[in-house]
């Protein structure tokens, strides 16, 4: 359903990705794992449409995305929850997520999907009215992807949901994560956390300074020399 087939972007001169080619299936949880500045935000804020590739394109559902708006993709239903989290700091839960909701004017589908992320993190429920920036890390991660489930999303694009959490929080995250999929919305997560990465996957890419390295379904990358060696310190 999502297909980046050779894409390179530059940020003026310098060549952060260098012709990367990947997929998404219908249903399927894929990671993009790799270090610091391999070029992980850049995919996905090229996927969104906040930066324009030099080369190579991105289809969703058969049709080119990259020439697009932002809003566009977002309509589409390709929909990123930000690193950092992308929250209205001095704004409560609930009018954090329905910001998120932004391109729906039909308030019964707005008020629908609310429940639907109450359902999924019952905590965003208990906190509804507590401002964004007064909630915890882990809380704060959970109100992000809420905010882009709002949109309702086929593909949901994660930009490493486990960054600064502790590890219950990161399993709990996990777990809405793996929920969110089981509803039906295709997942690319972006991590640097490879174990947590590859517990949740179906498949995943290895991206080193601006190329995949390594590709494969889960079992196969845990077990890669590659992967061991540079995510596993085995
Ligand atoms: P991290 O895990 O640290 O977020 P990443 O894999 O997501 O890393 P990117 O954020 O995609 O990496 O950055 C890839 C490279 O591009 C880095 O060297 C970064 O400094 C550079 N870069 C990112 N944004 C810009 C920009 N707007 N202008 C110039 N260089 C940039």
């Amino acid at each position: 359903m999502f297909e980046v087939k050779n894409l390179t972007v530059n940020y003026g001169a310098a060549k952060i990705l260098k012709g990367i080619s990947l997929n998404v299936a219908e249903g399927e949880i894929v990671t993009l794992i790799g270090s610091n500045g391999a070029g992980k935000t850049t995919t996905l804020r090229t996927a969104s449409g906040l930066v324009k590739p030099a080369g190579g394109e991105i289809r969703f559902r058969g049709t080119r995305i990259d020439t697009k708006p932002p809003e566009e993709i977002v309509r589409a239903g390709v929909v990123q929850s930000p690193e950092g989290r992308g929250l209205f700091p001095n704004m409560s839960v609930f009018e954090n997520l329905l910001l998120g909701a932004y391109l729906q004017k039909d308030k019964k589908k707005v008020n629908e999907s609310v429940s639907q992320v109450y359902d999924i993190f019952p905590r965003l429920k208990e906190r509804r009215s507590q401002l964004a920036a007064t909630m915890s890390g882990g809380e704060q991660q959970m109100l992000s992807i809420g905010a882009a489930l709002m949109s309702r999303p086929r593909l949901l694009l994660l930009d490493e949901p486990s960054t600064g959490l502790a590890p219950l929080v990161v399993k709990h995250v996990g777990d809405a994560i793996r929920e969110i999929n089981k509803r039906g919305t295709s997942i690319l997560l972006v991590e640097q956390n490879a174990r947590m990465a590859l517990s949740l996957a179906h498949r995943g890419y290895a991206l080193e300074t601006g190329q995949i390295v390594v590709s494969g379904d889960t079992e196969g990358l845990r077990q890669s020399e590659h992967i061991r060696k540079a995510y596993f310190g085995q």
